[in-house]
């Protein structure tokens, strides 16, 4: 079975609708995917039936978090869309990047970028604002020269724009997911730059906050890496997810993952699929 656990549409910073998404995974040969957009699951309402044909759709997320300083991204998937709680802390993760996005523009101003509010909220066409959008408006104003320039200078890890404070403990987002009936899973748990020591003790706490999951595959992987996560995966007794993180066609890995990549570890998806 084809499946691909990780993917963004324009309900966040994706560049496919929803629609165009599961149509495009389709013609891929996906047969079970997951939309997990940032910290809103905007993308799963006023999904025409139609769209679904043929394709087995798990409701997912992708909330951002801290863990020691780390912002940490964590899946929830085989989340219940409507339960109550789960919607009121959308509702306040959705305010936390706005409040986020009026920072990061402060700090942008004081280093001399003019309009980047307003530039990013423009690009943002009414979603909650994201850094690619600070990073959009500022090579489409001539002060970078690309959004990996953006990133690496103003907005990446570490960077001014790196703006984290606001984001909730990730404990709190593994108890959303888990309470919505999901299950929490680490994100790209090599891309938070930590040492293997540190990794290890993210790993722990998310463990004990009741996370179940760890993406060994996100995009394509080298294949040391993939060797060392699952390697973590089986030690902590987690299940494995994969994901190509798609946000578009041009700058971004394609919809679907590579199936052999799982190796020897214990699926997420089983839980899915019969
Ligand atoms: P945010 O969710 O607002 O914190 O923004 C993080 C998003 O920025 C990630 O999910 C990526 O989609 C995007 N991103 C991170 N690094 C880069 C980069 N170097 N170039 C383009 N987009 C990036
Ligand atoms: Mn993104
Ligand atoms: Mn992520
Ligand atoms: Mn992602």
């Amino acid at each position: 079975m084809v499946v691909d656990l990780h993917t963004h549409t324009t309900a966040s910073d994706g560049g496919l609708s929803p629609v165009d998404l599961i149509a495009r995974a389709k013609a891929r040969g996906v047969e079970l995917l997951s939309i997990t957009d940032h910290d809103t699951v905007g993308a799963y309402a006023d999904l025409p039936v139609e769209a679904t044909d043929g394709i087995a759709i798990v409701p997912g997320i992708e909330l951002s978090c801290t863990w020691s300083g780390v912002n940490i991204h964590v899946l929830g998937l085989g989340i219940d869309l409507s339960q109550a709680n789960l919607i009121k802390e959308l509702e306040t993760q959705r305010l936390r990047r706005g409040q986020r996005a009026e920072v990061i523009a402060q700090k942008l101003e004081k280093l001399g970028i003019k309009g980047v509010f307003e530039g990013a909220s423009r690009l943002a066409k009414g979603r909650a604002i994201g850094r690619p959008d600070f990073a959009k408006y500022m090579v489409e104003a001539g002060y970078v020269s690309s959004m990996n320039a953006a990133f690496d200078k103003y907005l990446g890890s570490g960077k001014v724009g790196d703006v984290k404070a606001v984001w909730p403990e990730m404990s709190e987002v593994v108890a959303w997911i888990t309470e919505a009936g999901g299950v929490a899973v680490v994100a790209h748990p090599t891309q938070y730059k930590m040492t293997n020591a540190k990794l290890r003790r993210m790993l722990d706490a998310f463990k004990a906050a009741g996370g179940q999951g760890l993406e060994i595959s996100n995009g394509k992987p080298p294949l040391v890496e993939l060797r060392y996560l699952r390697q973590l995966c089986k030690e902590y007794g987690f299940e494995a997810s994969m994901g190509s993180d798609f946000h578009n066609p041009t700058t971004w890995l394609d919809v679907g993952c590579n199936m052999s990549n799982l190796g020897d570890c214990q699926p997420v998806w089983q839980r899915w699929s019969n």
